[in-house]
């Protein structure tokens, strides 16, 4: 029997889900009626905990190996330097122009006032969130009202276990990229053990995702199965003005902000790369992976852009792993979503905060379906913003075709530094079209 695609897989939980609900909802508070939603509020609640389970050693694990790839070859110091600054480059312009759209449209709020629908669901989701948590909130949100440098100090754990284990993700990312970067500079012989022991850890937790992935429409039917019971299927037509300011947002990014640093940084005519890299833009956008999709991109960045195999394998795999436009611009837009939902005031130093780890988690992010979920519920722990756990619940009802799209841009950033890079080392581009 053919099997269904992911992606199909998910809708058709979503329509199950959808239906399942509205059938209890009928049968009012019966008993029997109460066990099924607890059993699927369980599945949802595995499916959370499942995915929060990997956060750390997945980030990590991804951001050495990441950065340990830069050693190994002549020149490796000028051209880490440059495509580290242009993933900057591009990724600080996605979350600033994600900043800029949510507060422009504010798709959190009707006529000016927090959406008081969307609030409900975000309060009455499945998974509770626990008075510990509750309490980190509250602390961690009147650190930033007090205090901006709270944000640095949090950069720089003093204990890195405790970090771990409280999931403070920025901490630990800083801690990542300094030990990657400080494990590039050793000679290839020495580091090796240590390089090819991340990749192995990152490779083995891109397959822990993969299977968590695989239950995704059991614990997405389950979660939505409860959510939908409480709010109603509503939350689906709520959800639509976020969904349009993402899709606007992403495509800016893609067809304005990204061409026009290809022409200005690197002299690149963005027609001849968008026709160089279809191929990979389409499978980007049918797997929703980025990594799935490294390999055609490699081979449509050298046979169709013409891009030597020595930049392409250094910049394409680094890209994969730490570049990811798309999806700093989604978090970004989800977080403060969310937080206008809530009614919570985002100062601008919240707005920093927000800008800042959604730079930092998107390089920690693995190029997996949905991956960029996990970030957004760290943000919104990190960030005091309440509810997290539900509100990230309902935004999973849309999830998918942003997922496809966010996943397009990924690729289509990590492509532009390929080209640009290799337009600085004077390669000659684009002599196949
Ligand atoms: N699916 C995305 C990718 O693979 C990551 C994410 O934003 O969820 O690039």
């Amino acid at each position: 029997m053919k099997k269904i695609a992911p992606h199909w897989q998910i809708i058709i939980a979503l329509i199950a889900a959808i239906i399942v609900a509205s059938i209890l909802k009928q049968f009012g508070d019966a008993t029997w009626v109460k066990s099924v939603l607890k059993i699927c509020s369980l599945l949802g609640d595995l499916f959370m905990q499942a995915l929060k389970m990997i956060i750390v050693p997945l980030v990590v694990s991804s951001i050495i190996a990441g950065l340990a790839g830069l050693a190994g070859f002549d020149g490796f110091k000028r051209m880490g330097m440059k495509t580290l600054g242009f993933y900057l480059l591009t990724t600080l312009s996605a979350v600033i122009l994600g900043l800029i759209i949510v507060n422009t449209i504010q798709p959190g709020l009707t006529d000016g006032q927090p959406n008081t629908q969307l609030r409900e669901v975000f309060d009455n989701a499945p998974a509770e969130t626990s008075p510990t948590d509750k309490a980190r909130f509250a602390s961690e949100r009147q650190d930033q009202a007090k205090d901006w440098t709270a944000i640095f100090k949090r950069m720089l754990p003093s204990n890195i276990v405790k970090a771990a284990a409280e999931g403070q993700l920025l901490g630990l990312l800083v801690f990542s990229l300094m030990f990657g970067i400080a494990m590039a500079q050793f000679p290839i012989d020495q580091m090796r053990p240590m390089r090819d022991f991340f990749q192995t850890l990152n490779d083995i937790m891109i397959r822990i995702t993969q299977w968590i992935m695989v239950c995704a429409p059991l614990g997405i039917f389950g979660m939505m199965v409860a959510t939908v019971h409480k709010s109603g299927a509503e939350v689906f037509q709520q959800l639509g003005p976020y969904f349009f300011t993402v899709l606007i947002a992403l495509a800016l990014h893609m067809f304005i902000i990204l061409p026009i640093l290809l022409k200005v940084v690197g002299g690149v005519s963005p027609i001849s790369h968008f026709k160089a890299m279809k191929t990979a833009l389409l499978t980007a956008f049918s797997t929703s992976s980025s990594s799935a999709t490294l390999p055609v991109t490699m081979r449509c960045v050298q046979d169709n852009a013409g891009v030597s195999k020595k930049t392409a394998s250094f910049t394409l795999p680094l890209g994969a792993t730490v570049n990811m436009d798309g999806t700093a611009l989604y978090e970004c837009i989800a977080v403060i979503f969310v937080a206008q939902v809530m009614g919570l005031e985002m100062t601008f130093t919240a707005q920093m905060l927000v800008v800042i780890s959604a730079l930092l988690t998107s390089i920690g992010v693995a190029g997996v379906p949905s991956a960029s979920m996990v970030a957004i519920l760290i943000i919104m722990n990190n960030s005091g913003i309440p509810g997290a756990d539900n509100a990230i619940l309902a935004l999973f009802a849309v999830d998918r075709l942003l997922d496809m799209s966010r996943t397009a841009v990924n690729v289509f950033g990590d492509s532009c530094a390929a080209v640009v890079i290799a337009k600085s080392e004077g390669e000659t581009l684009y002599h196949n079209q």
